[in-house]
């Protein structure tokens, strides 16, 4: 007997996804996230990348052993492979957290805040970490990384600093993981329902935890078969979502192939 969903909202900054979970789960509240397209390059060298980097890390100096230090930050200019795509525009705001609290007050009974991550909680679109076999980043390490789930461990990089700064600074990170906790003292059901590929690893795991309370989340991961990114149907499958995601009888039309999140 599993614990059904009385209510559920749901925040993400793709209005395609939106209306995947609209179609199949009218039943779920729907949130927009900001967004600005089209999406544009980033650079470790100048723009709102640079200034992020350089606002949570600096190297200490003769006259300063205290500045800022992040070691995702230290890590990408060293090793220079990977440029983050940054949308300082874009995630949940403070309006959005307002729009849950709304919703908070209006309901009751078994509840789940669903989140999705890129754009949405990260203000990246993707995810840069290591992949099993990245011989640059093997190269980088000068030995080989035997799988690379021990990127934390060997690179001297920390996953709260990955969380903070995929989640845009400390302030907007304080913001967030303060309003999660407060949403897991509530007794609500937290889940980050993301297409990312990489959601199944234990590297993105790791840096979830930093943000969503322990015992108060759990990631589901849409972008696998059966499901191939329909995040309406993930939830219609699942029998907790069942008065939300009313069974309805008839064809429904073949939904479009649409682009993934690396
Ligand atoms: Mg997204």
């Amino acid at each position: 007997m599993v614990d059904k969903f009385n209510s559920a909202i749901f925040f993400d900054n793709d209005q395609g996804y939106l209306d995947d979970v609209k179609i199949k789960c009218p039943g779920v509240q729907r949130i927009k996230v900001n967004e600005i397209r089209p999406l544009r390059t980033s650079s470790l060298n100048s723009g709102p990348l640079k200034n992020l980097m350089d606002s949570l890390h600096s190297e200490p100096t003769e006259n300063s052993y205290t500045k800022e230090q992040n070691s995702y930050v230290r890590f990408l200019r060293d090793y220079k492979h990977w440029v983050p795509s940054y949308y300082p525009e874009s995630g949940i705001q403070h309006v959005d957290i307002q729009k849950y609290y709304k919703w908070f007050s209006e309901t009751t009974g078994n509840r789940i805040l669903l989140l999705d991550w890129d754009l949405t909680l990260s203000m990246f679109d993707g995810i840069d970490i290591p992949h099993i076999g990245d011989m640059n980043y093997v190269n980088f390490f000068k030995k080989p990384a035997k799988t690379h789930n021990n990127f934390f461990s060997q690179a001297w990089v920390k996953p709260k600093d990955v969380a903070v700064f995929y989640l845009g600074g400390k302030e907007r990170f304080r913001m967030i993981t303060e309003w999660l906790k407060d949403v897991a003292n509530s007794g609500i059901h937290i889940a980050v329902l993301t297409n990312n590929t990489g959601s199944k690893d234990t590297l993105f795991k790791q840096i979830v935890a930093e943000i969503i309370p322990k015992g108060a989340y759990e990631i589901i991961s849409s972008y696998f078969p059966p499901y191939n990114g329909d995040k309406g149907k993930i939830l219609a499958d699942d029998p907790r979502f069942e008065r939300l995601c009313p069974k309805i009888g008839g064809k429904r039309k073949q939904r479009k192939t649409r682009k993934y999140r690396k």
